[in-house]
């Protein structure tokens, strides 16, 4: 396990699942853990009836770059998925993690705690963080009461999101009250905050720049991405809708509709960008969605793409749980 993490360490793509612990609720309905985790691949369990009600076992083997049982710290966590990465952004590369799976299954948990450790100490570079959303096909910036926001190309095939405040960050303590006042307001509705966010997906981003001199910047005259400096490289972190959503669309509430329609179409723009990169296709369907559009200048050129796909072991899951299994098998 941990010569074959290694060895993959600055692979341009990879997959990494991650299991969650049994919860409260699902031991005290005496629910089973379907998911036996081994080296890098794993096997659910499922449980199916025969004609006659007669229950039978059906096993499905997966297997991925990586895969981290129930037992795993969020600590071994970026030590396989984003400390490899982490020196690719200091010399111009673009670096994109993904959390992947069902509401409930582990994304946030996994999610919030890895910019955190992404600082890094170089007297010429400097990290500014931004952190928005992406809800109904619409951006908004979460650090900055919630404003809606919107995305240009430059000529160079820059994504620039207009607006977009951007913070610069010099110690833990900052990054870590910044992904709390933008978790904090993120899309709730009437329905209670945890329901509604589960239909946004969350993007922070952390710019490495090359501090420019001032009469430089105003020379060029540049707009909000690069006037304090020149970007060396980004990493961006993406705690993706619950992917079960994609499905609501033949909920009876017509907007629930509406954003389940959105997040099945950029799940699958997704998958379909990740699959071109991987075949080193000359063209990538960015187009097919607002969540590929924005994250457009992170795929091309040199370029690092890690998915987490998250699941959770109960025997109640089985089906959300093999859907976010097969999506990420066909990733790569
Ligand atoms: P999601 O963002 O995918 O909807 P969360 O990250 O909110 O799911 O996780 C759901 C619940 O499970 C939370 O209470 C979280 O603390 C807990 N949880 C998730 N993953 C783990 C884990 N690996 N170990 C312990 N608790 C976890
Ligand atoms: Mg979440």
């Amino acid at each position: 396990k941990e010569s074959s993490g290694r060895e993959n360490s600055v692979a341009k793509i990879r997959v990494v699942v991650r299991k969650r612990p049994l919860n409260k609720k699902e031991t005290a309905k005496k629910e089973d853990d379907i998911i036996t985790v081994s080296n890098n691949s794993l096997t659910v369990h499922e449980i199916k009836l025969k004609v006659d009600l007669t229950a039978y076992m059906e096993k499905h083997e997966f297997c991925f770059d990586a895969v981290l049982g129930e037992h795993v710290s969020n600590d071994e966590v970026y030590r396989v998925t984003i400390e490899p990465i982490i020196p690719t952004i200091f010399q111009r590369t673009k670096a994109t993690c993904f959390a992947y799976g069902q509401t409930g299954s582990g994304k946030t948990f996994t999610m919030k705690p890895l910019p955190i450790r992404a600082l890094y100490r170089d007297q010429r570079l400097k990290l500014w963080l931004s952190y928005f959303e992406i809800y109904g096909g619409k951006l908004y910036d979460l650090l900055s009461e919630r404003k809606k926001l919107c995305m240009r190309e430059d000529g160079r095939q820059q994504v620039c999101i207009v607006g977009l405040q951007e913070f610069e960050v010099s110690d833990i303590q900052i990054v870590k009250d910044y992904i709390d006042k933008g978790s904090a307001s993120r899309s709730t509705g009437s329905t209670g905050a945890n329901e509604e966010s589960s239909r946004s997906h969350a993007i922070l981003q952390l710019v490495v720049k090359k501090h420019v001199e001032v009469k430089e910047t105003r020379r060029n005259n540049n707009d909000n991405n690069e006037s304090r400096g020149k970007v060396v490289g980004k990493i961006s972190f993406i705690d993706l809708a619950g992917s079960e959503r994609g499905a609501d669309t033949t909920d009876n509430d017509r907007q629930t509709r509406i954003e389940g329609a959105e997040i099945n179409k950029s799940l699958l723009a997704l998958k379909e960008c990740i699959r071109a990169l991987d075949n080193d296709q000359l063209h990538i369907p960015f187009r097919g969605s607002k969540l590929t559009e924005v994250l457009r200048d992170s795929f091309v050129g040199n370029s690092r793409t890690v998915m987490i796909s998250c699941i959770s072991p109960n025997e109640g899951s089985c089906e959300h749980t093999l859907n976010t299994l097969r999506y990420a098998d066909r990733v790569t």
